[in-house]
């Protein structure tokens, strides 16, 4: 018996990028992060830990593929936005079965970047004296 289970972590993570970037890149899917940015954003800046479910209450009914939610997601929490808590909450959604969700929060971020030339910038009022915003009235 030499045949082995192997258990490939990276290669199963590839894999779902590739199905994730596939069906984030139609333009339906743009559509969909367009308009699901600003509502994770939005329960983000609340404070309270929240789920996709809230999301989707918020965004009512979409007829595409639901997996691109996870893109924007992880885009978000790539991006430093939001970040998975330890902690999950049953989903009330009857397409997910009561299985249980990652809750969410949003971070507070110490650090933005310059819009104009990228520079790492503290993310309070001294972001206005960088030269971007002096020189160019940004
Ligand atoms: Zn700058």
């Amino acid at each position: 018996m030499t045949e082995q289970w192997s258990f490939d972590f990276d290669e199963g993570k590839r894999n779902r990028d590739h199905a994730l970037q596939a069906v984030s890149s139609t333009d339906k899917a743009q559509d969909f992060d367009d308009r699901a940015t600003p509502v994770i954003l939005h329960l983000a800046r609340t404070g309270e830990p929240f789920t996709t479910d809230d999301v989707w209450r918020i965004l009512g009914p979409y007829d595409g593929e639901r997996r691109v939610m996870g893109s924007t997601m992880r885009r978000l929490a790539t991006k430093g936005l939001i970040q998975k808590t330890m902690s999950t909450r049953k989903s009330s959604m009857p397409a997910c079965h009561a299985r249980d969700k990652a809750l969410w929060v949003g971070t507070s971020p110490t650090t933005t970047s310059c819009a104009k030339c990228g520079a790492t910038l503290p993310n309070d009022d001294r972001r206005f004296r960088h030269k971007c915003w002096t020189e160019q009235g940004l």
